[in-house]
């Protein structure tokens, strides 16, 4: 994978002219600039100079960087929306992102001393960057394995996204052999994105911040994990590979992760509504029923549906919105949608990246306003 990945273009270009580019290849969730703009002071982090400058926050604990705070206000969320079980016999460990846990997280459960490295598998159509980070460093600890449908054999890591990065997709482990270990990728499952239908309980959950708040910036992910000889393991990967986190990006964590329960449980201003949750579910809800009628209008596409479902939190029956739209090319004429869609001025991320045919293509439904609104444009002017 060439750095296309979720990670690229960081320059968020805003496409002003009908002849702009509407890049949608990544996930980048500036969908939510507009929530914090309208939180104001209220959501901002002051640090003076001579703070947080120790490596450590407290060195008896096995996370010694993480802050306190920050600790109670993940615990404090996941109790709030109860899409996980996080108390205290949970141990928290923050990363650089979701992405140094995953890392992390296949250090600890491939055994140092296999004659074999573990094989690493996911449900296709699984998220482009499993694949490339596994094999990054050529390990002997582990190795891309595919397709978990495809894998036949005992000695395994299975990846499951749930709802599924690029599909949106509701998933369980397909495979389940007493020696297979799982992650529990959780980074959608949050109230904005699908119906909270339990709390999950699983032995590594990855969350991100990127994709709850959108404060992909600060690069700030926690794993809730059940064993401390595992969260032992994925403190030593983190220690050697970058001595812990930003304490910076902790502290804005933190801040940010307060507003969004406070909007729910301590409204400082009750004719301000900072429903953080709500504001998602409303933004994608009307963006979801614009790309369907595009789709349904241009008949050569099509996107999954899901069974709408009791969501816990919301406390109503509501629908899947995916982060993501998993669209498909009916035409038999386009083999390549990705390169269909570039064609026609719309830069998406193809199948084959998720392993899936190259007719299949993924869009980020994150982004701002006008890029969205350009795209739906262009889509529906497709036939
Ligand atoms: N898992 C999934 C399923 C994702 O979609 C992403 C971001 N695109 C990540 C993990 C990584 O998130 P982070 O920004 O926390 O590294």
């Amino acid at each position: 994978m060439s750095l296309n990945g979720d990670v690229s273009n960081l320059s968020s270009q805003r496409p002003t002219s009908k002849d702009a580019i509407v890049n949608l290849d990544r996930g980048d969730p500036t969908m939510y600039e507009a929530f914090w703009k309208s939180a104001g002071a209220d959501a901002d982090t002051f640090i003076p100079g001579w703070t947080s400058m120790s490596y450590f926050s407290d060195a008896t604990k096995l996370c010694f960087y993480l802050n306190a705070q920050l600790t109670h206000q993940i615990r404090r969320l996941h109790n709030l929306v109860g899409n996980a079980i996080a108390g205290d016999d949970r141990f928290i460990i923050v990363g650089t992102g979701s992405s140094q846990l995953f890392q992390a997280s296949l250090y600890a459960l491939s055994p140092p001393d296999a004659a074999e490295p573990m094989s690493v598998v996911s449900l296709a159509p699984y998220y482009s960057t499993y694949a490339p980070m596994t094999d990054l460093l050529q390990s002997r600890l582990h190795k891309w394995a595919g397709d978990a449908s495809k894998f036949a054999g005992d000695r395994y890591i299975e990846i499951v996204c749930t709802p599924n990065n690029p599909d949106g997709s509701i998933r369980e482990a397909v495979l389940c052999s007493g020696d297979g270990k799982t992650i529990h990728d959780l980074a959608y499952y949050w109230p904005q994105y699908t119906p909270i239908t339990h709390a999950a309980d699983h032995d590594i959950m990855l969350f991100t911040l990127s994709k709850i708040t959108g404060h992909a910036g600060s690069r700030i992910g926690w794993a809730v994990v059940k064993d401390r000889e595992v969260a032992k393991r994925m403190m030593y990967y983190i220690t050697l590979n970058s001595i812990g986190v930003a304490k910076e990006a902790q502290l804005r964590a933190e801040k940010i992760l307060q507003v969004v329960s406070d909007g729910y449980e301590n409204t400082p201003n009750p004719d301000v509504e900072m429903k953080l949750f709500h504001f998602g579910r409303e933004k994608l809800a009307v963006r979801w029923r614009k790309l369907v009628e595009a789709v349904k209008a241009s008949g050569i596409f099509t996107v999954p549906s899901f069974e709408p479902a009791f969501c816990n939190f919301i406390g109503e029956v509501t629908e899947n919105l995916p982060a993501f739209a998993w669209i498909k090319c009916e035409k038999n004429e386009v083999e390549d949608l990705e390169r269909y869609l570039k064609e026609k001025g719309v830069i998406a991320r193809g199948g084959i990246q998720f392993g899936m045919e190259a007719r299949y293509a993924r869009i980020s439904m994150l982004d701002r306003d006008p890029t969205f609104d350009l795209f739906l444009e262009r889509l529906s002017a497709m036939s």
